[in-house]
């Protein structure tokens, strides 16, 4: 039995003071990740300061035609919310394939951009992990690395990054408001995730203390013709094996603007920049779509358990390029089973 004790804060300015006064003690919003490491003994709080009081929950339209969105806004919310929707299509099939309805009920926002990953090494306290346990190692390199990543990989971790909405917020450069120690600061979404490099326990640039209190995500026409496709082992609570939030525009058949991010296959919510630099521009077909797929994946390192990966993110994108532009019709990814699935139900 560990002790823990346990407050409301009742303002942001009193949730920082409790937090960064203790280097022993977390923030707890929906806890749908915090109880579950608190179980399994990877998290070993002795204070957590519970947040759910905080006037976060704001979904506010911004005059530019983006959103922000309170770090507290649950995820059932932000997806039912029209301005989403209508706006932000992808954002919102991206919730709507995260998790379970339960879960998306109780699960924040800014907790959703803090989860933790889901490697069974490093939620085993008995196995060896760099990020549960800086220079222990890493039993994923040659343990069972399915589902883990292949790109943004080091040799210190390959997990992948959980989230699904993170991967739209990333393709529409969102940003990350904090508040913290040192006051208030906002972060471009591309470097709230960091890379595992050496350094894998640390995964965003914040301090200890410091909260996210709400993500900004900027107007763009372009995002209301975007999809969120995910492919999964089954169709319902389940982590992507690959995922691709895509928003074009198209002016007489040529792609004049694209935003494009990867899920599933990355250690951090992964825009495609390469990809994206191959179709601006370019006429849409699925040609295009397959030569900035492999722009994309040439970069790829993969183990041997995950290396079906690389084809299956390709396939991915193209699919859903197709989709949004009404051309080509590339085999469905996922019609076979991935490596390791077949035969099971
Ligand atoms: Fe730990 Fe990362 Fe290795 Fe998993 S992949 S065991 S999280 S270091």
């Amino acid at each position: 039995m560990r002790p823990i004790s346990y407050s409301r804060a009742g303002a942001v300015a009193d949730a920082v003071a409790a937090v960064a006064a203790d280097p022993t003690s977390d923030f707890l919003a929906g806890g749908t990740t915090e109880v579950d490491l608190l179980r399994q003994n990877v998290l070993l709080p002795r204070r957590l300061v519970d947040i759910n009081d905080l006037p976060l929950a704001q979904i506010e339209d911004r005059p530019d035609g983006g959103l922000y969105i309170g770090a507290l806004a649950r995820m059932s919310e932000v997806a039912q919310a029209p301005s989403v929707r209508e706006r932000f299509p992808m954002v919102a099939e991206a919730l709507e394939l995260g998790a379970s309805a339960q879960l998306r009920h109780m699960a924040s926002m800014g907790g959703n951009m803090m989860q933790r990953v889901r490697c069974g090494y490093f939620r085993d306290a008995a196995s060896p992990c760099n990020k549960r346990d800086p220079g222990s190692g890493c039993a994923a390199l040659d343990g069972f690395n399915r589902g883990h990543a292949v790109l943004g990989v080091s040799e210190h971790c390959i997990a992948t990054h959980p989230s699904d909405v993170a991967v739209p917020l990333m393709a529409l450069d969102a940003r990350i408001h904090t508040e913290g120690p040192h006051g208030r600061r906002v972060y471009a979404i591309d470097d709230f995730f960091l890379l595992p490099g050496a350094t894998p326990h640390l995964e965003h640039p914040l301090e200890h203390g410091e909260l996210v209190v709400g993500i900004e995500v900027p107007g763009t026409p372009t995002a209301r013709t975007s999809r969120y496709l995910k492919v999964r082992d089954r169709e319902s609570y389940e982590f992507a094996l690959a995922s691709v939030a895509a928003a074009v525009t198209l002016h007489n058949g040529v792609l004049a603007d694209v935003r494009l991010a990867l899920g599933g296959v990355a250690t951090k919510p992964w825009r495609a920049r390469h990809a994206e630099d191959v179709l601006r521009g370019a006429p849409a077909g699925t040609e295009t779509f397959r030569q900035a797929a492999r722009a994309e994946l040439a970069a790829a390192r993969t183990r041997p358990l995950n290396a079906f990966k690389t084809e299956l993110a390709q396939r991915t994108m193209v699919r859903i390029l197709e989709t949004l532009t009404g051309t080509g019709t590339d085999a469905a990814p996922g019609t076979d089973p991935a490596p390791g699935r077949e035969g099971r139900p």
